[in-house]
């Protein structure tokens, strides 16, 4: 199949109304979008991604009104974190309604749902008439894409469309909520933070699986994030002996030793929109570590921290 790019999301929204699958511009990261009500299309998602049957899709909507087509109910916390997050970077679940095929949410009696406040996601979404699912636009395990050329790069061919953009602002995944229970879990973190979260609901606490319970984000025990390369984590105080050849850093500070490729980001926003491109890069070099800078853990850092982490098991 030859992918299609446009800048046109009336164009890319006949795609997704004709059962196929496209990619497209958040303010997160690149999503890979179809009919949420269409097996064959979320199917296609999965098979493009490779991605493992079991790590569900998170359905996206242009107006309030439609989660009410995915969702049996809008818990009380659910309904004050909508009412001050959305549209935003915060994926909320919910228990699903019938009408959603289990292959979207991964056999999970639950959704996630987001509203994205980027104007070009708005408008495609809200062509299609449907909420769209989408995981993000990268094969399984490559860090997320939040460019349309990293969509490029590896899903070139596997695709219908690529909806091109500007590079995401934010650059890390949404922040995923459970909103099920009576205590909202914060199951995956992201631009929206836990300080944030509690201020509208104090209760609201961190996800920790028990040894004999199921993971409630299923997604987060995949392998994710990862560049080709090993991800070293680096306090800046730190001191590195003895740098190899193939070296790349990322972070913050200014360091005085000598890397292949070196990124100073002027903050820690600038770090989280720019460390999975910077992943991409380094790999295209064929830089052998990434030494990535420590941040502190508030605001956007706890994500960031969080994505780096994995990286390094990867
Ligand atoms: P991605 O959009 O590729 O970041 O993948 C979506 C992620 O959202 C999954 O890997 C899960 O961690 C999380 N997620 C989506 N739907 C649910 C759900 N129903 N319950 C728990 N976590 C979910
Ligand atoms: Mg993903």
């Amino acid at each position: 199949m030859k992918t299609v790019l446009t800048n046109d999301p009336l164009e890319a929204a006949e795609f997704i109304k004709r059962g196929g699958i496209v990619a497209f511009p958040t303010e997160t990261v690149y999503g890979l979008g179809a009919n949420v009500f269409d097996e064959q299309a979320v199917a296609k998602i999965f098979e493009a991604k490779r991605r493992p049957a079991d790590n569900p899709l998170i359905a996206h909507i242009s107006d309030i009104g439609q989660i009410t087509t995915l969702a049996t109910e809008v818990t009380e916390n659910a309904e004050k974190f909508i009412q001050i997050f959305f549209p935003g970077p915060l994926t909320i679940v919910l228990p699903k309604f019938d009408a959603v095929p289990y292959i979207a949410t991964a056999g999970l009696d639950t959704i996630g749902v987001r509203m994205p406040r980027f104007e070009l996601a708005h408008r495609l979404i809200a062509a299609c008439g449907v909420p769209v699912v989408a995981p993000s636009a990268n094969l399984s395990g490559r860090p997320s894409p939040t460019t349309w050329h990293a969509v490029a790069e590896d899903l070139d061919d596997r695709i219908d469309c690529i909806l091109q953009g500007d590079p995401t602002e934010i650059g890390l995944e949404s922040t995923v909520v459970d909103c099920t229970g009576e205590v909202p879990l914060l199951l995956r973190q992201g631009a929206v933070s836990l300080e944030q979260l509690k201020a509208i609901v104090p209760e609201t606490r961190p996800y920790e699986a028990t040894a004999h319970e199921q993971p409630k984000s299923p997604g987060l025990k995949h392998r994710h994030y990862s560049p080709t390369a090993k991800v070293l984590i680096l306090d800046h105080k730190f001191e590195i002996s003895n740098i190899e050849s193939g070296a790349a850093y990322i972070g913050v500070n200014e360091r005085g030793d000598r890397f292949q490729v070196t990124r100073i980001c002027r903050s820690t926003d600038e770090y989280a929109q720019s460390v999975f491109e910077f992943f991409r890069e380094c790999d295209r070099k064929g830089i052998k570590t990434i030494y990535c800078e420590m941040v502190e853990e508030t605001g956007i850092g706890a994500a960031l921290m969080d994505r780096l982490r994995r990286a390094a098991k990867g």
